[in-house]
C-alpha cells in the first residue's frame, strides 16, 4: 500500500474568542528589555508577541469549561461542582481521599509538611522546584536520583526521565528506611526535559517501596502527556486508552499531587489525593487551616466544575496527540536547521543547547541568558534560560560554579498558539543562526539570595 502524505498537523479546535497580541519593533523590543535589565521576567506581558514562559496556568479553556464556570456551584459547603470534581478525581485516581488546594505548590506543603521534617529524607526521579523547596522548609532532604547519562542532552531513550532503580535501592539501605519519608515520581520530568516515566519504572518503584514500606508519590501534573509516551513507546500499551493508562500508573502509588495548571487545562487550581485514612484527615486539618475548607479548598466553584471538564478532555486522543506532535514540531524543524535541541523532545517544552549553539559565549557569560535576549529582540518571543542563571553557585572566591547544562527553554502553552506562530519562531531562529558568531555574554548587576533568576539585572558585556 502507498504510503499517504505527512498532512499539516492541524490543530483539533478553531477559534470562537480572539486576544490580541501586540506586533513591535525590533528598537521598541531593545528598548523594553534593556529597561527590564536583561531580564524577560521582568518584562510587561504586552510588550510580548509570542509567550513561551511556562505552560503553567497559560492554556486556553475550551467552551465546555468555560460554560462549567457559568454553572458553578458557590456554596461553601458540599456544592455540586465540588462532587463533580470529586468523582472524576476520584474515578482517574481510584483514591478515596480528594482535597482540593488553589494550585500544586499548596498540595504539596500539606503534604510534604506532615511527611517531612528534620532528619527525613525523600527520594525523586527529579524534584521539581517548588517540591524541593516545600521539603527542604520543614528540614527534610531531597535527593534527585537519576541515571548519570540522562543529563547528556544528546542520548536518545524513550524514557529519558525515569529513575535510576539501581541507585533507589543502594541509598534505600543506605538512608535506612525508617529514615525515608517517600519516594516522588515526577511525570512527566518536568525538570529533566519533560522527558517521559515509563510503566516499567513505576512498577518497579513500587516493588521497592513494597520491599521496604515505603509511601510512593506521583507528582503527576502531566500525567495524560506521560500517557501519550507510553501508548506510543512502551510495549504493551499500544491498545490501551490514554486515560488507562494513566489509571493503571495512579493506582500503583500512595499519593497524587497535581498542579492543576497543566494538565488540568486551566489557569489555576491543584489537588491532592491519598489512599490513607489517617493521613487525609491530617491532610484535610491542614487544608482547612490554611486553604479552605475541605469541598473548596481554595478555589470557586466555577475553578472546580473546569477543572472537573479540563481532565476528561485532556485524554482526547486528538488533543494529545496534537500536544505531544505540535511540540515535537519545533524541536524536530529546529534540529533540522542545526540548532543543538535536547533531545527526544519532551511533553510541553523544546530545550536548547545555549553552550552549543553560543559556543563563542562563555559559561561565565551566560549564554543562555545571551539567546533568551536575543529571542526577544529578534522576535518578541519570550523564554527562559535555564541554565547557570537559575542554578548556577559561587565558590568561596565568588567565581561562578556553573550548572550542569546552559539550556534555554520553550514552552508551549496548551491551545493556544497555532502552527503558523510556531512557523514564526522557527524563522526567528534562522535570524539567530545568522547572528550567533557576533553575539555577547552577559553579567550580572544585581541578584537576590535566593532564586536569583526571577528578578536579577543583567548588562551586556562589551
Ligand atoms: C508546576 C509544578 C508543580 C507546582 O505547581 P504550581 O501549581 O505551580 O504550584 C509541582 N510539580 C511539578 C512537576 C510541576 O510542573
Amino acid at each position: 500500500m502507498k504510503e499517504k502524505k505527512m498532512r499539516t498537523l492541524a490543530e483539533p479546535f478553531r477559534i470562537k474568542m480572539v486576544e490580541s497580541v501586540r506586533i513591535t519593533t525590533e528598537e521598541y523590543r531593545s528598548e523594553a528589555l534593556k529597561r527590564s535589565g536583561y531580564n524577560p521576567f521582568l518584562l510587561h506581558s504586552s510588550d510580548v508577541f509570542i509567550d513561551l514562559l511556562t505552560d503553567s496556568g497559560t492554556g486556553a479553556m475550551s467552551d465546555r469549561q468555560w460554560a462549567g464556570m457559568m454553572i458553578g456551584d458557590e456554596s461553601y459547603a458540599g456544592a455540586r461542582s465540588w462532587l463533580h470534581l470529586e468523582e472524576v478525581v476520584k474515578e482517574l485516581t481510584g483514591m478515596p481521599h480528594i482535597l482540593p488546594t488553589h494550585q500544586g505548590r499548596a498540595a504539596e506543603r500539606i503534604l510534604y509538611g506532615i511527611l517531612g521534617g528534620q532528619g527525613k529524607v525523600f527520594f525523586s526521579n527529579t524534584h521539581f522546584d517548588t517540591t524541593r523547596a516545600n521539603i527542604e522548609f520543614t528540614g527534610a532532604t531531597a535527593i534527585d536520583v537519576m541515571p548519570d547519562h540522562s543529563t547528556d542532552p544528546e542520548i536518545d531513550l524513550p524514557f529519558k526521565g525515569n529513575i535510576d532503580i539501581h541507585k533507589l535501592k543502594e541509598l534505600i539501605i543506605q538512608y535506612g528506611a525508617e529514615n525515608i519519608a517517600a519516594v516522588i515520581m515526577t511525570v512527566t520530568n518536568n525538570s529533566s526535559g519533560g522527558q517521559p516515566v515509563s510503566m516499567m519504572n513505576v512498577k518497579e518503584v513500587r516493588e521497592l517501596c513494597d520491599d521496604h514500606n515505603l509511601m510512593l508519590v506521583i507528582d503527576g501534573c502531566r500525567i495524560a502527556e506521560n500517557s501519550y509516551f507510553i501508548k506510543h513507546r512502551e510495549p504493551g500499551y499500544e491498545d490501551k486508552s490514554y486515560e488507562e493508562i494513566a489509571k493503571e500508573m495512579l493506582r500503583l502509588a500512595d499519593a497524587f499531587v497535581m498542579s492543576a495548571k497543566k494538565d488540568g487545562l486551566v489557569n489555576m487550581g491543584g489537588l491532592l489525593t491519598l489512599k490513607d485514612n489517617t493521613l487525609s484527615q491530617k491532610c484535610t486539618n491542614l487544608l482547612i487551616i490554611s486553604e479552605g475548607f475541605a469541598t473548596y479548598g481554595g478555589l470557586s466553584g466555577r475553578d472546580m466544575e473546569a477543572i472537573a471538564i479540563g481532565l476528561k478532555e485532556v485524554f482526547d486522543p486528538d488533543y494529545l496527540h496534537y500536544r505531544i506532535r505540535s511540540t515535537a514540531y519545533l524541536g524536530e524543524h529546529l534540529k533540522l536547521m542545526g540548532i543543538p535541541v535536547v533531545w527526544p523532545i519532551g511533553g510541553h517544552a523544546v530545550y536548547i543547547d545555549a553552550k552549543k549553539l553560543y559556543h563563542n559565549i562563555p559559561v561565565k557569560e551566560y549564554p543562555g541568558q545571551a539567546l533568551v535576549c536575543d529571542l526577544y529582540t529578534q522576535g518578541g518571543i519570550r523564554c527562559v534560560e535555564v541554565g547557570s542563571v537559575m542554578f548556577g553557585k559561587y565558590d568561596e572566591y565568588g567565581k561562578l560554579i556553573p550548572a550542569k547544562n546552559e539550556l534555554v527553554r520553550l514552552a508551549i502553552p496548551r491551545r493556544v498558539y497555532t502552527q503558523s506562530h510556531i512557523d514564526y519562531v522557527i524563522e526567528v531562529f534562522d535570524d539567530i543562526l545568522e547572528l550567533k558568531d557576533q553575539k555577547r555574554g552577559y553579567r550580572i548587576t544585581y541578584e537576590p539570595p535566593f532564586l536569583r533568576h526571577f528578578t536579577a539585572q543583567f548588562a551586556r558585556m562589551d
